[in-house]
Protein backbone atom coordinates (compact mmCIF):
# COMPACT_ATOMS: atom_id res chain seq x y z
CA UNK A 1 0.00 0.00 0.00
CA UNK A 2 1.65 2.95 -1.17
CA UNK A 3 0.83 6.38 0.23
CA UNK A 4 -0.95 8.65 -2.23
CA UNK A 5 -0.13 11.48 -3.68
CA UNK A 6 0.85 14.41 -1.32
CA UNK A 7 -1.66 16.89 -3.19
CA UNK A 8 -4.48 14.38 -2.45
CA UNK A 9 -6.29 15.83 0.67
CA UNK A 10 -5.78 14.17 4.29
CA UNK A 11 -9.28 12.71 4.78
CA UNK A 12 -9.00 9.82 7.16
CA UNK A 13 -7.29 10.26 10.19
CA UNK A 14 -4.98 7.52 11.56
CA UNK A 15 -6.92 4.52 13.30
CA UNK A 16 -5.65 2.17 16.16
CA UNK A 17 -4.51 -1.07 15.62
CA UNK A 18 -7.63 -3.09 16.38
CA UNK A 19 -9.72 -1.34 13.44
CA UNK A 20 -7.32 -1.68 10.67
CA UNK A 21 -7.82 -4.07 7.77
CA UNK A 22 -5.06 -6.94 7.18
CA UNK A 23 -3.66 -4.47 4.39
CA UNK A 24 -3.58 -1.94 6.91
CA UNK A 25 -2.07 -3.62 9.19
CA UNK A 26 0.75 -5.34 7.22
CA UNK A 27 1.69 -1.30 6.22
CA UNK A 28 1.87 -0.79 9.77
CA UNK A 29 4.42 -3.49 10.00
CA UNK A 30 6.40 -2.35 7.42
CA UNK A 31 6.35 1.28 9.02
CA UNK A 32 7.79 -0.13 11.60
CA UNK A 33 10.77 -2.20 10.19
CA UNK A 34 11.69 1.69 9.09
CA UNK A 35 11.18 2.68 12.72
CA UNK A 36 13.09 -0.03 14.25
CA UNK A 37 16.03 0.63 11.81
CA UNK A 38 15.88 4.53 12.61
CA UNK A 39 16.54 3.71 15.91
CA UNK A 40 19.05 1.69 15.72
CA UNK A 41 21.14 4.06 13.21
CA UNK A 42 20.87 7.17 14.39
CA UNK A 43 21.65 5.63 18.08
CA UNK A 44 24.41 4.13 16.72
CA UNK A 45 26.00 7.28 15.61
CA UNK A 46 25.66 9.02 19.38
CA UNK A 47 26.98 6.09 20.46
CA UNK A 48 29.61 6.10 18.14
CA UNK A 49 30.65 10.45 18.64
CA UNK A 50 30.65 9.09 21.85
CA UNK A 51 27.30 10.13 23.51
CA UNK A 52 26.15 8.05 26.84
CA UNK A 53 22.26 6.67 26.47
CA UNK A 54 20.30 8.11 29.78
CA UNK A 55 17.05 6.66 30.47
CA UNK A 56 14.02 9.39 30.46
CA UNK A 57 11.88 10.72 33.83
CA UNK A 58 8.00 10.44 33.12
CA UNK A 59 7.39 13.32 36.09
CA UNK A 60 9.19 16.48 37.65
CA UNK A 61 9.21 19.80 38.97
CA UNK A 62 10.63 21.09 36.01
CA UNK A 63 9.69 20.70 32.80
CA UNK A 64 10.12 22.91 29.50
CA UNK A 65 8.07 26.11 29.26
CA UNK A 66 7.37 25.58 25.73
CA UNK A 67 6.82 29.50 26.08
CA UNK A 68 7.09 31.67 24.52
CA UNK A 69 7.42 29.49 20.85
CA UNK A 70 6.18 30.50 17.47
CA UNK A 71 4.80 27.06 17.05
CA UNK A 72 3.50 25.87 20.83
CA UNK A 73 -0.20 24.97 20.69
CA UNK A 74 -0.98 23.99 23.93
CA UNK A 75 -4.45 22.90 25.28
CA UNK A 76 -3.65 21.59 28.69
CA UNK A 77 -0.69 21.23 31.12
CA UNK A 78 -1.03 18.21 33.23
CA UNK A 79 0.35 18.75 36.74
CA UNK A 80 -0.33 16.05 39.40
CA UNK A 81 0.46 15.51 43.16
CA UNK A 82 2.67 13.30 44.48
CA UNK A 83 4.24 13.31 47.99
CA UNK A 84 2.90 16.78 48.64
CA UNK A 85 4.47 18.06 45.39
CA UNK A 86 3.31 19.28 42.47
CA UNK A 87 4.98 17.60 39.32
CA UNK A 88 4.45 17.78 35.64
CA UNK A 89 4.64 15.24 32.85
CA UNK A 90 7.32 15.73 30.74
CA UNK A 91 7.30 18.23 27.65
CA UNK A 92 10.88 17.70 26.76
CA UNK A 93 14.38 16.88 28.88
CA UNK A 94 15.99 20.43 27.76
CA UNK A 95 16.17 20.97 31.81
CA UNK A 96 17.14 17.43 32.66
CA UNK A 97 19.87 17.50 29.97
CA UNK A 98 20.71 21.04 31.13
CA UNK A 99 21.99 19.75 34.24
CA UNK A 100 22.66 16.34 33.73
CA UNK A 101 25.35 17.93 30.93
CA UNK A 102 26.77 20.26 32.84
CA UNK A 103 27.68 18.35 36.14
CA UNK A 104 28.15 14.29 35.20
CA UNK A 105 27.51 13.23 31.34
CA UNK A 106 29.23 15.59 29.09
CA UNK A 107 27.97 14.29 25.83
CA UNK A 108 24.50 12.85 26.27
CA UNK A 109 21.21 12.02 24.70
CA UNK A 110 17.62 10.44 26.00
CA UNK A 111 14.87 8.69 23.89
CA UNK A 112 12.10 10.53 25.85
CA UNK A 113 8.47 10.22 25.64
CA UNK A 114 7.11 14.21 25.27
CA UNK A 115 3.20 14.91 26.64
CA UNK A 116 2.59 17.86 25.28
CA UNK A 117 -1.60 17.74 24.95
CA UNK A 118 -1.40 20.19 21.47
CA UNK A 119 -5.16 21.96 20.25
CA UNK A 120 -7.73 19.35 18.67
CA UNK A 121 -7.71 21.99 15.39
CA UNK A 122 -4.25 20.11 14.73
CA UNK A 123 -5.58 16.63 14.36
CA UNK A 124 -5.33 16.89 10.37
CA UNK A 125 -1.67 18.60 10.27
CA UNK A 126 -0.58 15.24 9.85
CA UNK A 127 2.90 16.51 11.72
CA UNK A 128 0.98 16.83 15.61
CA UNK A 129 0.65 14.17 17.84
CA UNK A 130 -0.28 14.53 21.80
CA UNK A 131 2.63 11.79 22.91
CA UNK A 132 5.64 11.85 20.51
CA UNK A 133 8.94 11.06 21.68
CA UNK A 134 12.33 12.99 20.58
CA UNK A 135 15.95 11.70 20.30
CA UNK A 136 17.16 14.74 23.07
CA UNK A 137 20.93 14.94 22.90
CA UNK A 138 23.60 17.34 24.26
CA UNK A 139 26.55 18.14 24.09
CA UNK A 140 28.77 20.19 26.74
CA UNK A 141 30.74 23.22 25.14
CA UNK A 142 29.70 22.22 21.59
CA UNK A 143 29.04 24.68 19.09
CA UNK A 144 26.11 24.99 16.22
CA UNK A 145 27.88 24.13 13.86
CA UNK A 146 29.39 21.10 15.80
CA UNK A 147 26.05 20.05 15.98
CA UNK A 148 25.10 20.51 12.49
CA UNK A 149 27.86 18.30 11.33
CA UNK A 150 27.07 15.51 13.61
CA UNK A 151 23.06 15.81 12.80
CA UNK A 152 24.07 15.78 9.00
CA UNK A 153 26.33 12.87 9.10
CA UNK A 154 23.49 11.08 11.27
CA UNK A 155 21.41 11.81 8.93
CA UNK A 156 23.06 10.43 5.54
CA UNK A 157 23.91 7.80 7.20
CA UNK A 158 20.71 6.58 7.94
CA UNK A 159 18.93 7.51 5.07
CA UNK A 160 21.97 5.72 2.57
CA UNK A 161 21.23 2.58 5.08
CA UNK A 162 17.43 2.23 4.60
CA UNK A 163 17.80 3.10 0.88
CA UNK A 164 20.28 -0.23 1.28
CA UNK A 165 18.80 -2.79 3.91
CA UNK A 166 15.08 -1.47 3.59
CA UNK A 167 14.50 -0.80 -0.17
CA UNK A 168 11.77 -3.07 -0.89
CA UNK A 169 9.62 -1.50 2.48
CA UNK A 170 10.67 1.72 1.12
CA UNK A 171 9.27 0.85 -2.25
CA UNK A 172 6.13 -0.42 -0.69
CA UNK A 173 5.11 2.82 1.51
CA UNK A 174 6.33 5.82 -0.39
CA UNK A 175 5.76 7.59 -3.80
CA UNK A 176 8.72 8.20 -4.91
CA UNK A 177 12.40 7.14 -3.70
CA UNK A 178 13.59 8.51 -0.78
CA UNK A 179 16.59 11.20 -1.99
CA UNK A 180 19.89 10.72 0.42
CA UNK A 181 20.56 14.29 1.29
CA UNK A 182 23.61 16.19 0.03
CA UNK A 183 25.57 17.54 3.39
CA UNK A 184 26.35 20.32 3.92
CA UNK A 185 22.34 21.45 4.46
CA UNK A 186 22.15 25.25 3.80
CA UNK A 187 22.14 27.80 6.74
CA UNK A 188 19.14 30.46 6.44
CA UNK A 189 18.37 33.28 8.85
CA UNK A 190 14.72 33.02 9.92
CA UNK A 191 14.09 37.09 8.60
CA UNK A 192 14.98 35.62 5.13
CA UNK A 193 12.75 32.63 5.19
CA UNK A 194 9.87 35.12 5.90
CA UNK A 195 11.31 38.11 3.58
CA UNK A 196 11.27 35.17 0.94
CA UNK A 197 7.69 32.61 1.75
CA UNK A 198 5.05 34.22 4.18
CA UNK A 199 5.80 35.48 7.11
CA UNK A 200 3.14 33.32 8.33
CA UNK A 201 3.60 30.10 6.93
CA UNK A 202 7.22 30.26 5.74
CA UNK A 203 7.48 26.75 7.39
CA UNK A 204 5.47 25.30 4.94
CA UNK A 205 6.68 27.63 1.55
CA UNK A 206 10.38 26.47 2.90
CA UNK A 207 9.67 22.32 3.18
CA UNK A 208 7.71 22.67 -0.29
CA UNK A 209 10.54 24.54 -2.11
CA UNK A 210 13.66 22.37 -1.08
CA UNK A 211 15.37 19.18 -2.67
CA UNK A 212 17.56 19.06 0.57
CA UNK A 213 17.04 19.78 4.66
CA UNK A 214 17.76 23.67 5.09
CA UNK A 215 18.48 24.80 8.38
CA UNK A 216 16.28 27.45 9.64
CA UNK A 217 18.89 29.71 12.37
CA UNK A 218 17.92 32.91 14.45
CA UNK A 219 14.39 32.06 16.26
CA UNK A 220 13.13 34.20 18.97
CA UNK A 221 11.83 31.41 21.54
CA UNK A 222 12.45 29.71 25.09
CA UNK A 223 14.65 31.13 27.64
CA UNK A 224 17.44 28.58 27.07
CA UNK A 225 18.33 29.12 23.72
CA UNK A 226 21.31 31.48 23.53
CA UNK A 227 20.68 35.10 22.77
CA UNK A 228 23.09 37.86 21.94
CA UNK A 229 21.51 40.69 23.77
CA UNK A 230 24.09 42.96 21.81
CA UNK A 231 22.79 42.27 18.70
CA UNK A 232 19.40 40.57 19.02
CA UNK A 233 20.92 37.57 17.49
CA UNK A 234 19.64 33.91 18.72
CA UNK A 235 21.82 31.06 18.22
CA UNK A 236 19.42 28.33 17.56
CA UNK A 237 17.62 26.14 14.77
CA UNK A 238 15.58 24.17 13.69
CA UNK A 239 15.76 21.28 10.31
CA UNK A 240 13.29 21.46 7.89
CA UNK A 241 13.01 18.16 5.55
CA UNK A 242 12.13 18.41 1.84
CA UNK A 243 8.22 17.89 1.43
CA UNK A 244 7.80 17.62 5.04
CA UNK A 245 8.87 20.31 7.62
CA UNK A 246 10.40 20.73 10.67
CA UNK A 247 11.74 17.82 12.24
CA UNK A 248 14.37 19.11 14.76
CA UNK A 249 14.88 22.35 17.28
CA UNK A 250 17.78 22.87 19.14
CA UNK A 251 20.90 25.31 19.98
CA UNK A 252 23.61 26.87 21.80
CA UNK A 253 22.56 27.06 24.99
CA UNK A 254 22.46 29.69 28.48
CA UNK A 255 24.61 28.82 31.02
CA UNK A 256 25.03 32.12 32.65
CA UNK A 257 22.73 33.11 35.49
CA UNK A 258 22.23 36.77 35.05
CA UNK A 259 20.72 35.89 31.54
CA UNK A 260 18.61 32.85 32.26
CA UNK A 261 17.16 35.03 35.09
CA UNK A 262 16.17 37.99 32.75
CA UNK A 263 14.86 35.78 30.50
CA UNK A 264 12.74 33.77 32.51
CA UNK A 265 11.46 37.01 34.07
CA UNK A 266 11.47 38.46 30.69
CA UNK A 267 8.90 35.56 29.73
CA UNK A 268 6.98 35.70 32.44
CA UNK A 269 7.75 32.22 33.24
CA UNK A 270 7.15 31.07 36.91
CA UNK A 271 10.96 30.93 38.30
CA UNK A 272 9.78 28.56 41.33
CA UNK A 273 9.93 25.87 38.60
CA UNK A 274 13.43 26.52 37.10
CA UNK A 275 15.05 27.41 40.94
CA UNK A 276 17.18 24.15 41.00
CA UNK A 277 18.57 25.27 37.40
CA UNK A 278 18.60 28.96 38.65
CA UNK A 279 20.83 27.73 41.87
CA UNK A 280 22.96 25.88 39.74
CA UNK A 281 24.17 28.56 37.52
CA UNK A 282 23.83 31.29 40.09
CA UNK A 283 27.15 28.98 41.72
CA UNK A 284 28.46 28.50 38.46
CA UNK A 285 27.68 25.22 37.94
CA UNK A 286 26.34 25.22 34.60
CA UNK A 287 28.35 24.88 31.59
CA UNK A 288 28.07 26.37 27.71
CA UNK A 289 26.65 23.54 25.81
CA UNK A 290 24.73 22.98 22.46
CA UNK A 291 22.26 19.90 21.34
CA UNK A 292 18.86 19.30 19.99
CA UNK A 293 15.81 16.87 19.79
CA UNK A 294 14.93 14.97 16.50
CA UNK A 295 11.08 13.87 16.50
CA UNK A 296 11.51 10.50 15.94
CA UNK A 297 7.81 10.27 14.66
CA UNK A 298 8.69 13.01 12.53
CA UNK A 299 11.84 11.82 11.15
CA UNK A 300 10.14 7.90 10.58
CA UNK A 301 7.24 9.96 9.07
CA UNK A 302 9.65 11.78 6.45
CA UNK A 303 11.47 8.89 5.65
CA UNK A 304 8.39 6.35 5.16
CA UNK A 305 6.29 9.22 3.09
CA UNK A 306 3.09 8.56 5.58
CA UNK A 307 0.79 11.67 5.40
CA UNK A 308 -0.08 11.55 9.05
CA UNK A 309 3.04 10.80 11.48
CA UNK A 310 0.34 8.97 14.05
CA UNK A 311 0.83 6.28 11.58
CA UNK A 312 4.45 5.42 12.49
CA UNK A 313 2.86 4.53 16.35
CA UNK A 314 1.54 1.40 16.53
CA UNK A 315 -1.38 3.22 19.70
CA UNK A 316 -1.59 6.39 17.81
CA UNK A 317 -2.16 9.97 19.24
CA UNK A 318 -3.80 12.24 17.36
CA UNK A 319 -5.13 15.37 18.79
CA UNK A 320 -8.17 15.51 20.54
CA UNK A 321 -8.99 11.63 20.08
CA UNK A 322 -8.24 9.17 22.75
CA UNK A 323 -8.48 5.31 21.63
CA UNK A 324 -8.08 3.18 24.70
CA UNK A 325 -4.88 1.82 24.01
P1 LIG B 1 10.52 21.48 19.91
O1 LIG B 1 11.80 21.74 20.63
O2 LIG B 1 9.32 21.92 20.64
O3 LIG B 1 10.55 21.97 18.49
O4 LIG B 1 10.42 19.88 19.79
C1 LIG B 1 11.51 19.16 19.25
C2 LIG B 1 11.07 18.29 18.10
O5 LIG B 1 10.04 17.40 18.54
C3 LIG B 1 10.43 19.04 16.93
O6 LIG B 1 11.40 19.52 16.05
C4 LIG B 1 9.59 17.94 16.31
O7 LIG B 1 10.36 17.09 15.51
C5 LIG B 1 9.11 17.16 17.51
N1 LIG B 1 7.77 17.61 17.91
C6 LIG B 1 7.42 18.74 18.59
N2 LIG B 1 6.09 18.79 18.81
C7 LIG B 1 5.58 17.66 18.26
C8 LIG B 1 4.26 17.12 18.16
N3 LIG B 1 3.20 17.72 18.71
N4 LIG B 1 4.10 15.95 17.53
C9 LIG B 1 5.18 15.29 17.02
N5 LIG B 1 6.42 15.74 17.07
C10 LIG B 1 6.65 16.92 17.69
MG1 LIG C 1 10.48 23.30 17.16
Amino acid sequence: MTTPEPCVPLTELPKPLDQLSPAELERKACIGKVMTHTLQSLTSTFIGSGFQWLLPVALSQSTDPLWPDPGASIEKRIEVDIYGKVVRTTASMIIHKLVASSLAYPKLFIVSPNIRIEKAERAKTGRHIYEFSQIDFEARDASSKDIFTLVEKALVTLVTSLNKDLKSELDTLRYEPLRVPTAPFKVVDKADLEAEYDADGWEAGLAESIKDPVWAINIPREFYDFEDFQTGKWDNYDLFMPNFGEVLSGAKREWEYDKISKKIERDQVNKENYALLLKLAKEGKTKPSAGAGIGIERIVGWATGVRHIAETQPFPRVPGTVNEL
